[in-house]
Formats: structure tokens, sequence, C-alpha cells
């Protein structure tokens, strides 16, 4: 059984095809690009061979290289890495010279891919280095290079290929965004030659290679006089582009994403040498990347873990339990967004509200999503009109005939759950579902009026519903294995990430946050200059500083938190400090983004234009400010020991889940891989050190949890003593 297999035809055309064994996508492995090599140099050797076709025996080309191949050339260090980079660029070269004279450039084979569907990393990369790519015209086909995404680069020459092809500037968005496209749209960008139809696909790689002449074969950057479209950087248009372009990844990464810098520097410096010199280069530097920590991290969360949780890591072995007929209660913010990703999924919802008026408000925000859609030209009317004739908005409960899932979205008032729970459960048949989107409630307590506290769950969503990928799914006391699997087949259906956890105050990611604003806050309550408070929190890689995000979820959501919270906590609530500010600003009905005046000044449009001028008559600055470090220690502390405790409590019980959950559902540091992978990074004693100096200075909330002291004590890491980092890259 191997990946790659050749077929000579009668003409002299050999047909590379790629076709994994026992894999619905073909992956590249280190034995697989052997045999790609061994085929390519029997091809180019064979004289009855006029030309290959590199294609897939698949619905797709391929969806990148196994990351097992990663780890493992990690493992070996920086020379091995290096070693096996520079292979892999002499095979390609290789494929790219094709056997041409190097002087005359003349007597090559024309190599051609033939994409059948998606082609990403380095199923783009080896396309990248043949002479023509055909695509097929498979609108669900995804072709680009989204290595940035997971903390690398494409480091097989697509990033000094695409550079050069296409120019530093227009390559951009594919290289540093990780941006992907149609096969159509990845032609109209250069990315590929040629679109045709699915059943022409061989043939017309075919017929283009056995028509090819010795000039079609040589690559623009191998001809003389080649000059980088856009200007190189020594070119003033070029040297625009990179001014440009280190500022804008600069501002986007804040310096914390090495991949992005390293991206940049192999494009600048690339562009200065001859090729094969540039693909050295880009060897370096992914070289570094790899090395980097980071890229581990990233790789680990945001591919390896997060797909074994979307495809139920944690879901309990029973039968299948997908969802055909979903019942939404309330039809508000959270409501609306649950009943419309549901139906864009295929699924039946009956969406009930208490007025007709209100319920209909509900559909109307899936109409004005999917009219977005239309008018970008992602959506059509047909599908439109699919989506809404799923959504039946209505008052009457006995509509929810037939449902086997419902997710309560109704006020934050434990009585008004109460009443729509008995009512929607008399209403469905006794083997549904019934699962509460309680930001704050204990699943357990609210348990209590269902009649059938086992098939009672939390299923929480994040704002806005249809961009926001996690869904923390809660465990109450009683919730049995088919709720869980019913919610986890639910989130699977709607593409979503799920992590599951048991019931506690504010679960999971909400338990978090909620510190993390509050430091925020509390500092600027010291005396601490704002902007020094929301700049250390961007700086360290958080999308939004704590000032920040508590305008965006509202300041009086806040006030309302830390009442329920002081009211359940009584004498040994932490937060008196964070209350002052937070209740001075409500007050004078600053309540953040929705009132255009918070933490944040605001145009009359409602843009954000800077830290509010009234905070420091109020709060004035003190006069010796922290450091960065310290600001930022805090801010990582406040939310990271949360994250600790909550597995110690076993709230949660999956650390792959604690660090997926944190980056989806509240931008924790993307590039540390969450706060587990953050405290392997620094390591637990470090961790315990900087916890005493925060303790001595800040007080006992920074006391290191018990699991912490011990972890420190005997060297353990959280990956390395809670199992799951046996799987990381
Ligand atoms: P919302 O006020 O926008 O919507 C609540 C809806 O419930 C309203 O349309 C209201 O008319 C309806 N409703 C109230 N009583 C009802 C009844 N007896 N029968 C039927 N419908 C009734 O609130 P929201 O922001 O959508 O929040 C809903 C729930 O989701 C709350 O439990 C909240 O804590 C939770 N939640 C909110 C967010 C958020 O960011 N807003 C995030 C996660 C979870």
């Amino acid at each position: 059984m191997t990946d790659f297999t050749a077929l000579t035809d009668a003409q002299g055309v050999t047909t590379v095809t790629w076709d994994v064994p026992g894999k619905s996508m073909n992956v590249m492995s280190l034995a697989g690009f052997a045999e790609l090599n061994g085929l390519i140099d029997a091809a180019l050797a064979d004289p009855a061979v006029k030309g290959i076709v590199i294609t897939s025996g698949k619905k797709d080309f391929a969806g990148g290289m196994d990351l097992n191949v990663i780890a493992q050339m990690r493992a070996g260090g920086p020379q091995a890495i290096f070693d096996g980079v520079m292979q892999m660029h002499g095979v390609l070269r290789k494929i790219e010279r094709a056997g041409m004279d190097a002087k005359t450039l003349r007597g090559g084979k024309p190599i051609a891919a033939a994409l059948p569907g998606t082609a990403l990393g380095i199923g783009l990369e080896l396309p990248l280095s043949c002479h023509r790519i055909f695509a097929a015209d498979n609108p669900k086909a995804k072709i680009g290079l989204p290595e940035i995404m997971v903390g690398i680069f494409p480091g097989a020459g697509g990033t000094t290929r695409l550079a050069r092809k296409l120019g530093a500037m227009m390559a951009a968005p594919f290289l540093l965004e990780g941006k992907l496209s149609s096969p159509r749209d990845a032609k109209s960008a250069g990315l590929i030659d040629e679109v045709v139809a699915p059943e022409d696909l061989l043939a017309a790689a075919r017929a283009w290679v056995l028509a090819a002449s010795d000039a079609d074969l040589v690559k623009t950057w191998d001809a003389k006089g080649y000059k980088m479209p856009g200007g190189a950087p020594y070119h003033p248009a070029g040297f625009m582009t990179f001014v440009g372009a280190s500022a804008m990844v600069l501002g986007k990464t804040m310096g914390v994403y090495p991949a992005a810098k390293a991206l940049l520097a192999a494009v600048y410096e690339g562009a200065l040498v001859p090729f094969d010199t540039a693909l050295k280069i880009e060897a370096r530097h992914f070289t570094s990347v790899l090395m980097n920590p980071s890229s581990s991290a990233m790789i680990r969360a945001l591919f390896i873990n997060k797909e074994a949780l979307e495809k139920g890591a944690n879901r309990p072995a029973i039968d299948d339990q997908s969802v055909r007929k979903l019942g939404v209660l309330g039809a508000g913010m959270m409501g609306a967004g649950i009943a419309y990703v549901s139906a864009l999924a295929g699924i039946e919802v009956v969406l009930i509200d208490s007025t007709q008026e209100a319920a209909d408000r509900g559909k109307a925000h899936s109409e004005a999503l999917l009219d977005k859609g239309v008018k970008r030209g992602k959506v059509t009317a047909e599908k439109k009109a699919e989506v809404l004739a799923r959504i039946t908005a209505t008052t009457d409960y006995a509509a929810l005939q037939g449902v086997d899932l419902i997710v309560e979205a109704v006020f934050e008032d434990p009585k008004v759950k109460a009443e729509v729970t008995r009512k929607a459960e008399a209403a469905a048949g006794p083997d549904a579902i019934f699962a509460t989107n309680t930001s704050t409630l204990p699943i357990s307590g609210l348990a209590k009026a269902s009649a059938r506290p086992e098939q009672f769950i939390g299923i929480h969503f994040f704002s806005p519903v249809d961009k926001m990928n996690l869904v923390e799914i809660i465990r109450g006391k009683e919730t049995g294995p088919r709720a869980v699997a019913k919610a986890l087949d639910f989130v699977r259906a709607i593409r979503k990430t799920p992590i599951v956890v048991n019931d506690a105050r504010f679960f999971y990611a909400n338990r978090c946050i909620i510190p993390y604003i509050n430091e925020g806050i509390r500092m600027v309550a010291e005396g601490v200059e704002p902007a020094l408070v929301e700049n250390a929190a961007k700086l360290v890689g958080m999308p939004l500083g704590p000032l920040q995000l508590v305008d965006e979820t509202s300041i009086d959501l806040g006030v309302k938190i830390a009442r329920a919270t002081r009211a359940a906590m009584g004498a040994d609530y932490p937060d008196g400090a964070v209350d002052e500010v937070l209740f001075w600003l409500a007050d004078q009905g600053r309540l953040g983004r929705k009132a255009n005046a918070g933490f944040y000044a605001y145009s009359e449009k409602g843009d954000r234009l800077g830290l509010w001028d009234g905070l420091g008559p109020k709060y004035p600055l003190d006069k010796a400010q922290p450091s960065l470090t310290d600001v930022q220690h805090r801010l990582l502390f406040a939310q990271v020991l949360e994250a600790v405790r909550a597995l110690e409590e076993g709230v949660l019980t999956d650390i792959r889940e604690g660090d997926v959950g944190a980056i989806l559902g509240w931008g924790f540091a993307p590039w540390s891989g969450g706060p587990f992978s953050w405290l392997d990074m620094i390591g637990a004693k470090r961790a315990v050190d900087i916890c005493r100096g925060l303790t001595a200075q800040f007080g006992p909330r920074f006391h290191a949890p018990r699991l912490l002291l011990e972890m420190a004590d005997k060297g353990d890491t959280f990956y390395g003593r809670f199992g799951a980092g046996k799987q990381a890259a």
C-alpha cells in the first residue's frame, strides 16, 4: 500500500495519483514524499515519458502536511528540521526544473497539477512547483496556505514561490492571513492557472502536458530579467509594501506570533537573493519557528485538540443522538442566533417567544444575516428561502410536539426559566432533552424545575452566536450521558467546538474572564495608567484589553454579576474595589459600547475614540507606575489560576478543553496554546514563584493553588501529568 502510484498512457503521459490508503483526505508524510520523489525520478528518466500529471484519487487533492511529521522533525532538533526541509525543497525544485538543461532551460518534461477539490498547505505548495495548475470547478473546494493559523508558515517553498508569483503585496492575504479561496477566486488571484469542469480535469491537464513548449516550463523567477511583481524591497514600490506590511503585521500580532514575523522576514530577505538562496532562507526561518514552543502549542490546541473535541473525544459511547427538530425558547439576542445557526445546519426549528411579534423579530435576525450573505454572493436566494422555511416562529408551545432537543434562552431569571421548562417539557415528548443557555445560574438548581433532571443540561453559547465557535456544555449533578451525547451531536451538527464541564459558578469560560476584567478595573482604581493596562494585555496577545472587553459586554451586566456574586459569597467577596468603579460608571449611564460611553469614549456613530478622560480626575494616576511585566503577570495570572482551580475542583476534566475553550471562548493569548500550555512553557516552579510575588504585593487572590504547588515540587507539566500531552505535536 503506497500513497502515490504512477501509470503511463499510450501517449507517454504519466499520471501520478496521490491516494493515501485508509484516509478520506490526503496528507503528506515523509514516506509519501520519498515515494513521490522516486516516481518523479523514474518518469523523468524514462525516455518514453513525455510529461507528468499529478492528481489525487480522492475527491480532494490534499489537506496538508501530516502534523506528526512536524512533531518528528522537531524531535530531531534544528539541524534535522533544516535538513528535512531542504530535502523537500530539493524534490519540489526537481519537479520545477523537470530535467531541463540548467543553462538553456530547454528539454524539460512538462508537469501539471490537477486538483479535483481542496488543496491546502503542502497540497498547494506541491502544485506551485508544477508548471501549470488545473482545478476542477468545485465551489466547495478550498485552496490556500492556512499554516499561519496554527502558528507556522508555508515552509515547503510556498512562501517563496507565492511571493515571487504574485508579488509581496498580492501574496500577503494568502501568506499572512491564511486566506482560503474557491477555485474560481484562486484563479482570479493568480494562485492557480485554470478552472475546468470536473469531468474534464484530467483530460485538460493531459492535453496541456502534450502541447506544452520549452518556454511554458520556465518559471518567471528562473527566466532572465525576473522582477518581483509590485517591486522588490530595494525598488521604491516594493519598499513601500514592506514598510506597510511590517507595520500591519506588528499592529495585528503585537509581535507575539513568531510565525508572522519570520514569514515576513523570509519574504523580504528572499526577495533580495536568487531563488535557490531564497529557499534556503525560507528553510532557516521555518526551522526557527518550528523550534519556538508557540508553534507546537498552537498546533496542539488549534489543530489536534480542537479537532479531537469536535470529533467527540469526550462523548459518552452511546448511539447517535442527532437532532432532527429543535425547540428554542426565547427569541432574543441569543435565541435568535441559536435558531439561525441550527436552521443553517439543516435542523427544523420551532422558535418560541411570549409574543408573536418577539418571535417574528427573532426569525427576522436570520433573514438579516442571510441577506448579508446574498449581498456578498455567498448565499443563493433558494438557500435563503430554504433556511427561513425551517424556522417556525410562534407563541404556541404545542408546536414543540416532536422536538428532540429544546434550548432555553429566556430572561436570566430562575422563575421565568422554571415556568418555561415545565411548559416545554409538557408539550415535547418524554424523550426530549432540555438545555438551558444560562450564563450565570447553576444548572443543578435550574434542573429542579424539570420532571426529568437526567435529561436536563446546560448548552452555553457565546455572543454573537453566528460568529463565536465555542459552545460550553455543562453537566448538572443529575445530567445523564444521553443528554451529554445529544448536546455534543447538536454542537457537531452546527459545526462549532464543544467543551464539556461540570456545574459550578460561571462554569469555565466566564469564571476565568471575570477575574481578568476585574484585575484590569482594580488597577484603574489603584491609579495605574488605564492605557498601560490595555496595552499590556494586547502586548501579551489578548485580543481585547480588560477595559475594552467590559465595554463590549456592557457595564450594567458587570454590575448585575457583581451584585449576584456578592450576594452568594457574603463576607468572602473580594471585589469591592472593582465594584466601586463599575457602579460609579453605571450610575452615570456609562454602560459601555451600547451606550456609546464607558471606560472608552465613542463618537456618535459608535467609533471607539480612546480611553475616557473622565477616569483621570476620579482615579488619579499613581506617580510610580508598575512595569509592563508586572501588569501582564497580574492580568494573565488572574485567568490561569482560575483555570487551574477549575481543573483542581473537577469543573474541567480535560486540559485540552481548558486550553481550546480559553482560546475560542475569550481569546486567551492564542500564541500560547491556552492557559495550561502557557503554564507548561514557563514551568510550574516559575509560576509558583510569580504567584508568591504577586500575593505579597496584591493579596491572596494570587495564592498558587495546591495542584500547582505540588506540580512545582515534582517538576510536573500539565500535558505530561494529565495525559493529553501524549498527543502533542
Ligand atoms: P434577551 O433579553 O435578548 O432575550 C430573552 C428573550 O426571552 C426575549 O425575547 C423575551 O421576550 C423572551 N422571553 C422572556 N420570557 C419568556 C417566556 N416566559 N416565554 C418565552 N419567551 C420569553 O436575552 P439574551 O441576551 O438573548 O439572553 C437569553 C439567555 O441567554 C439568558 O439566560 C442569558 O443569561 C443567556 N446568555 C446570554 C449571553 C449574552 O451575551 N447576551 C451569552 C450567553 C448566555
